[in-house]
């Protein structure tokens, strides 16, 4: 944990980060990083575009902050105007805040709020899936299925109760269609809506490719559409986590895209900003907002950050470069080179079991046994000695323990920037490889 987290100085316990050059990060040694995970999937331009650095340069040179009590901002009001643009059918409101765990702490207090405001104040529970990660406030930690993360602070202040998620891997059967399993998997949500009563739910919420807690699991074809028609069914919000893999890590500006589905409402975050600045945003519909507008007149909510000049001005030139500059079709292409690199190098493996994800969203999950799908002991901690042998080597990437309702495999997750050359996927994979099997050795 970096910056001296409570005087515990992290002082030659890291190397230190002194500079970035596209895909890569430079330690003050001169050793340079192959940066495959973009941190936690945000550098998706990589760590030196110029064209976000100018609109940085620039922004400061006229406006650092003002405060959304008193002002709104060109570059916050053309980032929403940008978002709302090319956001699923009926998604036409945004709120800007610094990250992650803010968007998705709004969106559980917008939820709250709507049913408030429209005579359903009953409606207070929120369903969400196991082996999940929706941040670290207390709202988002209590929506989040991961049990680890979890235990230290229950009871969690929102009730949440969880389904399982849509894991294909381990959980379609055999003879079983991967649509057949999508409906069987959403089916779980009917049935926990019936078990508390549907008249007292507000949200479910779920990532449509799941990032940090299971290593870039897509839900298969058909999952989420029957999750929309269940929630609609209800009366009950869709809320989709797209912190992870929004902004084009799956090769669309927004998951659900691909997925054929409009929720209620979207949090994105981590590559809005590129990591060139922090910010997030939630975005949902006029329904929802007008209802809120025509009641007690505003959303209770806010931070003094929100809606920041710089950071907004940082996500307009990031979208600008995504939007425009071919970085959708790019994410497309160079992700299908990353699939199949890994495929050829680590498919046959004995210890892979799945090679899975979209875009330049890649999850590679390691197990014991490929015939059982038994993962490995987790004191083994695996995935620990992949991320130091990589390291070691000159890779990042985002592994994850298999101890999580100790049933999954150790994962690594990849998302690596948008701009990756194929060389770079070349490295990636052989540097990935050769740390997978020095920590099997
Ligand atoms: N939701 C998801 C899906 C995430 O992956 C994360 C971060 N890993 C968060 C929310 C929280 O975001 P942040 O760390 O920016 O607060």
């Amino acid at each position: 944990m970096p910056g001296h987290i409570f005087g515990r100085s992290t002082k030659g316990a890291l190397p230190v980060a002194v500079r970035g050059d596209g895909c890569y990060i430079i330690d003050s040694g001169g050793k340079r990083y192959l940066d495959g995970s973009g941190g936690a999937a945000v550098s998706c331009l990589g760590h030196s575009d110029a064209a976000v650095r100018a609109a940085l340069h620039g922004q400061l040179d006229s406006l650092a902050f003002a405060h959304t009590g008193f002002f709104t901002s060109e570059p916050a009001e053309a980032l929403a105007d940008t978002l709302v643009a090319h956001a699923p059918a009926g998604i036409d409101r945004v709120y800007l805040v610094s990250g992650g765990s803010e968007a998705v702490e709004a969106s559980i207090k917008l939820a709250r709020q709507y049913f408030m405001e429209t005579g359903q104040p009953q409606r207070h529970r929120v369903i969400a899936r196991r082996q999940s990660y929706h941040g670290n406030t207390l709202g988002a930690l209590a929506a989040g299925g991961n049990e680890w993360r979890r235990a230290q602070f229950a009871p969690l202040l929102v009730e949440t109760s969880h389904i399982a998620p849509c894991y294909e891997y381990r959980d379609r059967r055999d003879g079983e269609t991967p649509e057949a399993y999508g409906l069987r998997a959403a089916d779980e949500l009917e049935a926990e809506i019936q078990r508390l009563g549907p008249e007292t739910v507000m949200a479910f919420i779920a990532e449509p490719v799941v990032g940090a807690t299971s290593g870039a699991v897509p839900a298969v074809p058909g999952y989420l559409k029957r999750i929309r028609e269940i929630c609609d069914r209800h009366g009950v919000l869709l809320i989709l986590d797209e912190v992870m893999c929004g902004m084009g890590r799956t090769g669309y500006l927004f998951a659900c895209e691909e997925d054929g589905i409009a929720p209620d409402m979207i949090t994105i975050a981590k590559g809005l900003g590129a990591g060139y600045q922090p910010i997030g945003a939630l975005l949902t519909s006029g329904r929802i907002y007008d209802a809120i507008a025509a009641g007690s007149g505003f959303f209770q909510h806010g931070h003094t950050y929100m809606g920041h000049p710089m950071a907004a001005a940082a996500a307009n030139a990031v979208l600008e470069r995504i939007l425009n500059q071919g970085l959708l079709a790019r994410v497309r292409e160079q992700g299908a080179k990353l699939d199949a690199a890994l495929r050829a190098e680590l498919g046959q493996h004995p210890h892979v079991g799945d090679i899975r994800g979209r875009g330049l969203f890649r999850g590679v999950e390691l197990v014991g046994d490929r015939a059982t799908k038994a993962p490995f002991d987790p004191a083994r901690k695996l995935h620990a000695k992949v991320k130091a042998l990589a390291f070691e080597a000159g890779l990042i990437c985002y592994p994850m323990g298999g101890t999580i309702d100790g049933q999954r495999g150790d994962h690594i997750l990849l998302a690596p920037p948008f701009i990756i050359e194929d060389a770079q996927i070349g490295e990636l994979v052989g540097k990935l490889s050769g740390a997978i099997r020095g920590a099997l050795a």
